[in-house]
């Protein structure tokens, strides 16, 4: 086996290589472009283009390629051959500044939540020097932003570049108060854990609901599930460990550092975590990641599903956000620090944390939202719908000193910051033991538990970032007028504790007294998709986005039409499936059973002359009384996909495919499982649970 130190980042144009391939000027013009964020010159564009081209078709590419990241959340790519043909026959391989920097797809068909009308529908794409290029399939990718011609955000890069500027620039002032002036940047950093399924291949073919839908619509509970916890972190089986060394490997020649692997609770289920980087590659590698582990699946026999619950009874799969905040020096700004100065730079940091989940909660809350997390969230193996954060008994009972105006005994030798002096070096063990909390702090970063395993992790990280950005410049505000920092700081840090303290609970966030709780205490509680999404268009939050330049109210207003839109479409996709699998498998294998044990009664009946039969004939009534309920739902269901499909207003057509659509398949899969669990596993014709879940 090759080593794999190696041939790590091969596929990628990194800072490594570039400094290899360039020439020095260009490299470090680059480098000021993708430091500072200016434009890059054509002259020099053309010089990296070049370069990047050379590289590219020395490790076998053909085509080049800008990548973005449409608002359906997946990637998409339009490939182009750098082949160009010569006048006498021959051709050479060109890339040109202008193809780096800029593309126009013919975009007309990406969700635009009505920004664009299909006939003026020119998009453009613009190259994010911040995202090395990479080669895949060869094919040379180049991260890109995806705009309107009216200069729009049609994507989910842009909004989230412009939110990290906002932090760093608000972050840098909040650190000039506490005499640091050699940070020029500051980045949010961000580990994105990626759960997933993996089951056969050919057992996933034969479920309709799993190819359409990414979930199994029905399915009686396998008689052995998650019970016995024995898959958790469980020896690791030799078709998964085949699939998890391919899915590294090749993650890594993409510069993917993949580091964790290992099995999750439910039975088929598992997890990848990468390291950490900035929040842009982050979120772009992440993407990347996904498809990967669908790719390798497939060519591996395999199934790979990201959906948040592809299975009723077991747990569901989700993608953890780790997120901090790190200067570009290296020092990362939730960690707690050994110096009393750090240790008040971290409080008031952490406080900025607080404050900023607690005053846009909301917004958080809609960034994790969608019709299959709904599936997932707040069903005792997730986070409920109520965003907290967890901070630990420790911090808390600082904070709480601190707010009481308690003194911290103690020297006055350093600078007197905040009432404590040094902060006990908050141990790792006693903040990340709370597994219910939607929001951790686990030491040294906060982990936002509510995105589901299938999503583009821009949105979360956009809110996280924007709102902190928001509360800091309220702080630099405050604190640059202060005549006595020390005091103004302890006023702003007790204050702001005080008015969000209510946002902090350590508790059980799937017990039933926590929903009471969090009632009283006011926290939103946004069960779903539906009740989420107008906390896009609150003054409140679109004053927030508005005023980092991060997002418009236009473009506000249409991704809340775009989220509206395919949370829709998912739920009537799933509603015909459910027809469709009704009709053509339910029905049928039941009858074929209800035929047999119809045959059986007058077999038996012939040669046992007034045989009862009462065991056969209590199965024939639940099966002809579960069709007759089916049969019923289904005239239901189809009738609301009609008037679902009729329906002008987004926001009503969500409600009803919410209410009235979900609840009828809801009905149908209770006879459905009934119908499956009594029927003879030969006339059953679809993969079980026990099948899917336990056949890799
Ligand atoms: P756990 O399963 O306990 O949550 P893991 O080790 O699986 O822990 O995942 C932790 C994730 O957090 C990793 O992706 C790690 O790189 C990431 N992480 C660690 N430090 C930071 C940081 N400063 N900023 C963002 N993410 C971080
Ligand atoms: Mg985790």
């Amino acid at each position: 086996m090759e080593n794999p130190a190696e041939t790590y980042g091969k596929l990628v144009f990194n800072d490594a290589t570039m400094r290899e391939c360039l020439p020095s000027e260009a490299y470090n013009t680059l480098k000021a472009t993708i430091r500072e964020g200016k434009d890059i010159d054509l002259r020099i564009a053309n010089i990296v283009a070049n370069c990047m081209k050379d590289w590219a078709v020395k490790n076998g590419a053909t085509h080049f390629s800008h990548w973005f990241q449409p608002l359906t959340g997946a990637t998409a790519e339009k490939h182009e051959s750098f082949l160009t043909p010569q006048k006498d026959g021959t051709a050479i391989m060109e890339f040109s500044g202008k193809e780096l920097i800029k593309g126009e797809p013919d975009a007309s068909s990406f969700p635009s939540g009505g920004l664009r009308a299909t006939f003026e529908a020119r998009g453009y794409t613009a190259w994010d020097p911040t995202s090395y290029a990479f080669i895949k399939e060869g094919t040379l990718c180049i991260p890109t932003a995806f705009y309107s011609y009216s200069g729009e955000a049609l994507d989910k890069k842009t909004p989230l570049l412009k939110s990290m500027e906002a932090l760093s620039e608000q972050a840098v002032r909040i650190l000039r108060l506490f005499g640091n002036h050699t940070v020029k940047r500051v980045v949010p950093t961000v580990g994105l854990e990626q759960e997933y399924f993996l089951i056969d291949k050919k057992l996933f073919e034969k479920r309709l609901d799993l190819k359409l839908c990414g979930r199994t619509l029905f399915g009686a509970p396998s008689p052995k599930g998650q019970e016995l916890d024995d898959h958790y972190f469980g020896t690791i089986k030799p078709r998964v460990s085949e699939f998890m060394r391919t899915l590294d490997s090749e993650l890594w020649k993409l510069g993917v550092s993949a580091r964790t692997r290992h099995n999750e609770v439910a039975p088929a289920q598992h997890e990848l975590a990468p390291l950490f980087t900035t929040v842009n590659l982050g979120v772009d590698q992440n993407q990347l990641m996904m498809e990967e582990m669908k790719k390798i699946a497939d060519s591996l026999g395999l199934a790979c599903l990201l959906h948040e619950k592809p299975f009723g009874g077991v747990n569901g799969s989700g993608k953890h956000n780790n997120w901090s905040i790190q200067t570009d020096t290296g020092i990362n700004l939730l960690d707690p620090g050994v110096s009393p100065s750090e240790n008040a730079q971290f409080i008031l940091f952490l406080t900025a944390v607080i404050r900023a989940v607690d005053k846009y909660q909301r917004l958080l809350r809609l960034s994790a939202a969608s019709a299959s997390n709904d599936c997932r969230l707040g069903g005792d193996e997730a986070p409920p719908a109520t965003v907290t954060i967890f901070l630990g008994d420790e911090l808390i009972s600082i904070l709480d000193s601190i707010s009481r105006g308690v003194k911290a005994k103690g020297k006055g030798a350093q600078k007197m910051v905040i009432n404590v002096h040094v902060l006990p070096n908050i141990p790792k063990d006693s903040t990340d033991r709370n597994r219910t909390s939607p929001m951790a702090f686990t030491g040294n970063k906060f982990e936002f538990r509510m995105l589901g395993s299938s999503f583009n992790a821009a949105g979360p990280n956009i809110v996280l970032n924007t709102a902190v950005a928001e509360v800091l410049e309220d702080f630099a505000n405050t604190l640059e007028q202060a005549p006595d920092f020390d005091k103004a700081l302890n006023d702003l840090v007790r204050k702001t504790y005080l008015k969000h303290r209510k946002i902090l609970f350590n508790g059980n966030n799937y017990g039933a007294e926590w929903q009471k709780e969090a009632a009283r205490r006011g926290l939103h509680n946004l069960a779903t998709t539906v009740d989420a999404v107008d906390s896009l268009i609150d003054p409140k939050n679109i004053r927030l986005l508005e005023h980092f330049g991060v997002l418009g109210k236009t473009e506000l207003i249409a991704r809340r039409e775009v989220i509206l839109d395919s949370y829709c479409k998912t739920v009537m996709i799933e509603a015909s499936t459910m027809f469709d699998m009704v009709a053509k498998s339910v029905i049928p294998f039941s009858n074929r059973y209800l035929k047999q044990l119809c045959d059986t009664v007058s077999a038996l009946r012939a040669g046992l002359k007034g045989a009862a039969c009462e065991s056969q004939l209590k199965l024939i009534r639940g099966f002809s009384e579960h069709l007759e309920s089916l049969d019923r739902t289904m005239e239901t269901l189809c009738e609301a996909n009609r008037n679902a499909a009729a329906m002008d207003s987004s926001k009503e057509k969500a409600v009803y495919c919410r209410d009235v659509l979900l609840g009828a398949m809801a009905q149908a899969r209770r006879d459905c499982d009934w119908l499956e669990s009594h029927c003879s596993r030969e006339c059953w014709g679809l993969p079980t649970y026990e099948d899917l879940l336990f056949s890799v």
